[in-house]
């Protein structure tokens, strides 16, 4: 798939780091992630106090590399794939329940095809679906009978998953119910499906903003939370960054929570002055607050002066960083106004803005 599947983004982050976050919210105390040196940094930007080990040449090997890290006083012990990030962490705690109870239990599904034996491209026998089970991860076990199982046939070299050993060794191994999103990522289509799943709850809604302010001499001249040099500037009762405002009520509109002037009322003394930047780091904490991250923002500003275009990709940079989303899902524009009216005589300027969220829907 071009790169490590493990490493390849997942709703914007790596698989891997879905992963360890199921078994985080499972509660499990101590995770080790068998994964080479150059995946590390990423993984450490997501989380702290990861243990590592290093990969074997087998999946078995790799298992041995990460078991010898278990900690003394762990009792059971679950291996998973990297690569099956949509493991439900409930079912991770009852595997390990089912474990700690019967010494070995692993994650399965009943098989929805019919399944063949074949032999030359020719049906050898058609098996009874009805007890198969295709096994997933994790597969769990009291520490002492995978340690057993690692130690007898763990050179063996066919082996595709620990489970075999430990039947090997006559422990019986439980069967935990699992569902068909525990898939493993192993070939491109596995990866669509995947972010068709995370993005399942996933809806996205644009609100319109808009602010006119007037042009006064002598006041500095904010657009986008910068300063532009102008020997005039907009009056408000904040610094007058049209350009934020109207972005705000546009974010504030995708998630139908109100507008910056009920946030910031005109008539409160103790904010005059206030920096635009201000606002709109509070609009960010209620885009938080509402499970939802803007997606792309669009602003156009109507005025004859200054001329806005040299300032542009300065503006970009500086919404980027108000915002805190990539430069490339910001647009910004000018229109003039044609020396028509107070904004074509160069009184007032104006903003219009669209903003589009992702939104995390709880239902
Ligand atoms: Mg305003």
């Amino acid at each position: 798939m071009g790169r490590p599947k493990q490493m390849l983004p997942l709703g914007g982050k790596p698989v891997l780091a879905r992963t360890v976050e199921a078994f985080q919210k499972a509660g499990v105390p101590e995770i080790i992630v068998v994964t080479p040196p150059e995946n590390r940094p990423e993984l450490n930007r997501h989380f702290s106090g990861l243990i590592y080990a290093d990969p074997g040449s087998t999946r078995l090997e790799s298992v041995q590399n990460g078991f010898l890290k278990v900690s003394p006083q762990a009792q059971t012990v679950a291996v998973h794939d990297g690569a099956r990030p949509l493991v439900n962490p409930a079912a991770i705690a009852a595997c390990l329940q089912e474990a700690a109870q019967y010494g070995a239990a692993v994650l399965a599904v009943p098989v929805k095809d019919t399944v063949k034996v074949c032999h030359n491209q020719t049906v050898e026998k058609t098996l009874d679906r009805s007890a198969l089970w295709a096994a997933q991860t994790p597969q769990c076990y009291r520490r002492e009978i995978l340690a057993e199982a690692l130690e007898k046939f763990g050179a063996e070299k066919d082996a595709t998953d620990e489970s075999q050993l430990v039947e090997k060794l006559g422990v019986r191994v439980r069967v935990v119910p699992s569902d068909y999103k525990n898939n493993k990522i192993t070939t491109p289509e596995d990866l669509i499906f995947a972010e068709a799943l995370v993005n399942e709850n996933v809806i996205y809604r644009t609100g319109f903003g808009f602010d006119l302010h007037r042009l006064e001499p002598g006041r500095k001249l904010f657009v986008g939370g910068i300063e532009i040099p102008h020997t005039k500037g907009f009056l408000g009762h904040s610094d007058g960054d049209l350009v934020l405002h109207a972005l705000c009520d546009a974010v504030l509109g995708a998630l139908c929570a109100g507008e910056i002037g009920i946030l910031f009322p005109p008539t409160d003394e103790s904010i005059k002055g206030i920096s635009s930047v201000t606002i709109a780091k509070k609009v960010l904490e209620i885009v938080r607050a509402h499970h939802a991250e803007i997606d792309h923002m669009d602003a156009t500003i109507i005025t004859e002066e200054p001329k806005m275009k040299p300032h542009y990709e300065a503006v970009r940079q500086s919404l980027s960083r108000v915002f805190e989303i990539p430069v490339e899902r910001i647009s910004f524009k000018s229109k003039s106004h044609e020396h028509v009216g107070e904004i074509g005589r160069g009184e007032a300027a104006m903003c219009q803005a669209v903003a589009t969220l992702k939104i995390r829907s709880s239902l």
